[in-house]
């Protein structure tokens, strides 16, 4: 078992292969698969902050893979597992997520080795300051050049306390907003951001589904209606993704799978009890309408019609591979199939609708919300007009639920102006995004069925990502 283990790509190594296994496919010119495949630099940073009586020391890093497009992007991770492997394959996969969705921007990404959950707010402000401020300082947090967001154990809350540090150290950059993106909504955020990425997979799970045939290969048919789902990791991308996939399509959730363990119940289990029993409780122990078994593993392997890995990377790898019965895998985590494990499932048949793709809705909204900060102007106002059209139709939609509720519940103007407001721009992001999907969705599908070398949608999302970048370091010359 130790010497598997050790036989298991790192994350970074994982990315390479699966990189040039479709590399191997392309024709570029000599050295420019090298340029793409390497990351740019990491910077690592050690800062003490004085904390409980004495000073404790942090590290963390921000990696930027590729600059052919600028500002890079990609979050700011919180958690103890953050090491320099794991930030440059996950900027890797935020150059390949960008091209594929055909958000402008190149790859980065960042981490801190902290848990947050043993620090109260008031110190992680002060640690997440700190931190910003080193970057800040080298331009490695800056709207032009590079411009993070939330990831795993970071929220619109950390993305607050950047920008006003930001703002802080360049008090006249009249773009200073779009210094980062994720932001709360009354501190230059956009709506429909939080839950931007589990909105994102139940798109690009809605675009798989409209397609039969390709339902098919993964041996299933009909819609999302009545699919059994498993997800791993019930965080803020497993949490929207369940509650939209069973509360708007039908889908079934059968298992949840969390650091404590995993509830499985085939009659379906409500995601918004089990998050709020996990806010209350700690973990999922104890949650009364479901088994809970101690280990997660029967849980992931158990049956299902779609597995929905929502959490950390490597979760599905070469020992565990042969035993998921999913015949269908949603990667919304980034990288939770190691290349090892893509093999073993690929000969086995199962169908990956992979991280870059997948998880695409949470960077896809970050540029509406960068695009909105630099315009200065509320995001959609252009289209104003084309929407009048539906604000009218909202707005008597409205009169109507007013005139029925009587004196129960008075619409006042104010509400129905503040209403149409966050409609506008909750529909504008929604649809935006929508688009987005469905147009990754072809490119790659393409790939997959036209060309008879293309055997899985991986393959087909990195060779649609790879020419997209290698066509703009050509045009730049490089
Ligand atoms: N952390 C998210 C991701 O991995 C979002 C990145 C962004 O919005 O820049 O895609």
């Amino acid at each position: 078992m130790a010497q598997a283990a050790a036989a298991e790509p790192t994350f970074r190594e994982s990315v390479d292969l699966m990189f040039n296994r479709a590399v191997a496919l392309m024709d570029l010119p000599p050295g420019l698969e090298q340029k793409i495949r390497v990351c740019n630099a990491t910077y690592t940073v050690r800062f003490g902050v004085r904390l409980r009586g004495r000073i404790h020391t942090f590290t963390g890093y921000r990696s930027v893979h590729s600059e052919h497009l600028e500002p890079v992007k990609g979050g700011i991770r919180y958690a103890l597992a953050v090491n320099q492997d794991e930030v440059e394959a996950l900027a890797a996969l935020m150059t390949y997520k960008c091209a594929l969705v055909e958000a402008p921007f190149g790859g980065s990404k960042g981490g801190l080795c902290i848990d947050p959950r043993e620090y109260d707010e008031e110190e992680l402000e002060r640690i997440t300051r700190r931190f910003a401020y080193e970057l800040i300082k080298r331009d490695l947090i800056n709207p032009a050049q590079n411009v993070p967001a939330p990831d795993m154990g970071t929220s619109e809350r950390e993305m607050a306390w950047i920008a006003d540090q930001y703002n802080r150290m360049h008090t006249t950059d009249i773009n200073a907003r779009a210094c980062v993106t994720g932001k709360p909504l009354n501190g230059g955020g956009i709506a429909g951001r939080v839950e931007a990425t589990g909105r994102g997979v139940q798109f690009a799970l809605r675009e798989f589904f409209r397609h039969p045939e390709d339902v098919a290969a993964a041996g299933l048919d009909g819609g999302l209606e009545g699919k059994r789902v498993i997800v791993q990791g019930l965080g803020n991308v497993g949490f929207h993704a369940a509650s939209f996939l069973c509360g708007e399509d039908g889908a079934k959730l059968t298992g949840i799978i969390e650091r404590d363990g995993a509830l499985y119940n085939p009659e379906g289990i409500d995601c918004h009890a089990v998050r709020e029993w996990i806010l209350r409780h700690g973990g999922v122990t104890g949650f009364p309408d479901a088994t809970h078994s101690a280990e997660g593993a029967e849980v992931l392997e158990a049956e299902c019609d779609i597995l929905i890995p929502a959490a950390l990377e490597g979760v599905i790898h070469r020992e565990n591979a042969e035993r998921i019965k999913a015949p269908l895998i949603i990667e919304a985590a980034n990288g939770p199939v190691t290349a090892a494990a893509d093999e073993i499932l690929r000969r086995k048949g199962t169908i990956i609708i992979p991280d870059m793709y997948a998880n695409a809705g949470g960077v896809t909204v970050s540029y509406f919300e960068w695009v909105k900060n630099l315009s200065h102007i509320r995001f959609g106002r252009l289209q104003r007009r084309q929407e009048e059209a539906r604000h009218e139709l909202i707005l008597r939609e409205l009169e109507r639920l007013d005139h029925m509720l009587g004196d129960a519940w008075n619409l006042s103007p104010d509400f129905k102006k503040k209403y149409l407001r966050g409609a506008d721009e909750l529909e504008l992001v929604r649809s935006g995004l929508d688009d987005t999907m469905r147009t990754a969705y072809q490119s790659m599908r393409e790939v997959w069925h036209d060309r008879e070398e293309v055997a899985d949608l991986r393959t087909a999302a990195y060779l649609v990502s790879i020419e997209r970048v290698a066509a703009s370091y050509q045009a730049k010359g490089l």
